[in-house]
């Protein structure tokens, strides 16, 4: 039985096999190794999933979505065609038809997957996670934190060595820096920390800027068919310029054309903030691991936005460090996920992979600085600790002679309680003790699967413990269920029809992008392809559909 690693992206997705000391990326059912993370629901209620629904986000925004999994773990949905989806559900979608692709490449049924997450997600968006994979019909025995995977990936190629490691994961829309330790086959994330509203989208959109202001076009007054076809011309324009020096951009809007020249300098000089944005996670990613930039030993760069070349530049540029080359920015994490599960699979020897805790977790106690009655944030595991951690901490009585203390228990960074995430309390009965004697230890445990145990010993030596789920919002069982029966129903386009959807959704896209008398050969064109579908004619569906993705190939160039 086939296991293979998944890296879930935020935008793309994409599977890997590591067999016979190989790591193998595993072509879907269009050929290609990338599948972009959309999700589609076609006009007879099969589901398109990748590139298809990727050119329906701009042909049929209200039956697609894309991005959700920056909702992974939040009580949020979205309506596609009149039904609502779940984060999960959504990206059970995309697992199901990655494993429906692995499956049909490898030739036998694939059950198992290590996925990776970014290392802040916390245990809602974990959790999350394993249950679009149990819904997409794959078992998890455990999810990879992406800078893990990637450092894995890079150690796997390079021989396993001792060092500290750089990773900037760089992809569609997030930026994470993450600072890896190995030792002694340890690898261990010290500390993470990133923008989630940063990448590759916002050079996109500072092309587009850039072109509209060239051409005098009012960005704002643009119909939304017309921002997507300039933003894809963008996109297209950004990914040239990381092979060539310079691109020409040309799109046809309102009967004109309109064009744009764009050069890497010129490029860095309109995405300025972007490129500064990158310079603080990575300072804050160091400092917070503890250590130096002379203390990094290597710089590992992945996620599609690190291929432009501009982008690598400004990275050396910041740390002075060389990023290893020898790692695929879009396969790296894949590939460590891969690793991982052969290891698991004992075709190779093993590594231990620790967690961290995202966030801070502590008590609320009275605020002795302010003295005004208000509670301050006492932490007891800080946050970017290694899991699992076990950290005491004494505290002592508020007033003369207590007898009793209540522990309120908060997750997170604020130092105002209340603002933070509060989980639960712990209560308890002491020896009577003196106003700022020590009443009690406070021994707080938190382990990789998010438990959290509270342990409050009195002086005397009696303990009361609790366990405390650090999440707001578990899904109930039932809830589990009903999303099970109906992904159970939903139906994924077959593959023999996708190609053909494929090429329908491209279409409708392209005339979005295109001129009146263009629009016209389009539609032609695809009123005879579909008419062919209809009357099953292989022959002839063949025939037109050659002649229709030619059409589509000359318009857009
Ligand atoms: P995510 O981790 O968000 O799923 P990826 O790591 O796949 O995403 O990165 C996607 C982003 O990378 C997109 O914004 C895309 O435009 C960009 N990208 C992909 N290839 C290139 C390239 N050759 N040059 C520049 N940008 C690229
Ligand atoms: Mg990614």
């Amino acid at each position: 039985m086939a296991k293979i690693g998944i890296d879930l992206g935020t935008t793309n997705s994409l599977a890997v096999i590591y067999k016979e000391g190989k790591s193998e990326r595993i072509l879907n059912s269009l050929g290609s190794y990338i599948t972009p993370s959309a999700v589609s629901i076609d006009d007879d209620g099969q589901i398109l999933i990748g590139e298809a629904a990727k050119d329906r986000l701009i042909s049929h925004p209200d039956n697609s979505a894309s991005e959700f999994k920056r909702n992974m773990g939040l009580r949020t949905t979205v309506v596609l065609a009149g039904t609502s989806y779940t984060p999960e559900e959504l990206s059970s979608l995309i697992l199901k038809k990655i494993k429906a692709d692995c499956e049909a490449y490898l030739g036998e049924p694939v059950e198992e997957a290590i996925i990776s997450v970014p290392a802040y997600f916390d245990d809602n968006s974990r959790r999350a996670t394993r249950i679009a994979a149990d819904l997409s019909g794959l078992k998890v025995e455990r999810l990879i934190n992406e800078p893990s995977a990637a450092a894995l990936a890079y150690l796997n190629k390079n021989g396993y060595k001792d060092g500290t490691y750089l990773v900037i994961d760089f992809g569609g829309g997030t930026l994470d820096v993450s600072v890896v330790d190995v030792f002694d086959n340890i690898i261990e994330i010290l500390a993470v920390s990133g923008n989630n509203r940063l990448g590759g989208k916002d050079f996109n959109e500072a092309i587009v800027q850039d072109f509209c202001t060239k051409n005098g076009l009012d960005h704002e007054k643009l119909s939304s068919a017309e921002k997507a076809v300039v933003y894809r011309a963008a996109e297209r324009a950004k990914i040239e310029l990381s092979e060539i020096p310079m691109v020409m951009m040309e799109v046809p809007l309102d009967k004109k054309k309109y064009m744009l020249t764009l050069t890497n300098q010129e490029l860095i000089s309109i995405s300025r903030p972007i490129f500064e944005g990158i310079r603080d996670p990575v300072r804050k990613a160091i400092h917070d691991s503890r250590k130096t930039l002379e203390g990094i030993d290597s710089i590992i760069l992945v996620g599609g936005s690190c291929k432009m070349p501009t982008v690598r530049e400004f990275i050396r540029q910041i740390t002075g460090l060389e990023p290893v080359p020898s790692v695929n920015p879009d396969t790296a994490i894949a590939e460590g996920a891969a690793i991982y599960a052969a290891m698991k699979n004992k075709d190779l020897k093993d590594v231990v992979l620790t967690d961290i805790c995202p966030f801070t977790l502590g008590i609320a106690v009275n605020n002795d600085i302010l003295k005004d009655g208000s509670m301050m944030m006492s932490s007891i595991i800080p946050r970017n600790s290694t899991l699992p951690s076990s950290i005491t901490k004494p505290y002592n009585a508020a007033s003369n002679n207590q007898v009793r203390v209540k522990l309120h228990v908060y997750q997170g960074e604020n130092i105002h309680p209340e603002k933070n995430l509060y989980l639960g309390s712990i209560e308890m009965d002491c020896p009577p003790t003196r106003l700022n004697s020590k009443i009690c230890d406070v021994k707080m445990t938190y382990d990789i699967n998010g438990i959290l145990i509270v342990d409050a010993i009195t002086t005397d030596g009696n303990v009361v413990t609790k366990a405390f789920r650090s999440n707001s919002n578990v899904l109930s069982s039932e809830e589990i269920e009903k999303m099970r029966s109906k992904m159970e129903a939903s139906i994924l386009v077959s593959p023999e029809d996708e190609k053909y959807r494929v090429l329908i959704a491209r279409a409708e896209r392209v005339y979005e992008e295109s001129f009146a008398e263009q629009r016209m050969l389009i539609t032609n064109f695809l009123m005879v392809f579909r008419a062919n579908l209809e009357r099953r004619d292989p022959i002839k569906v063949k025939e037109s559909y050659k002649q229709l993705s030619d059409l589509l190939d000359k318009l857009e160039y």
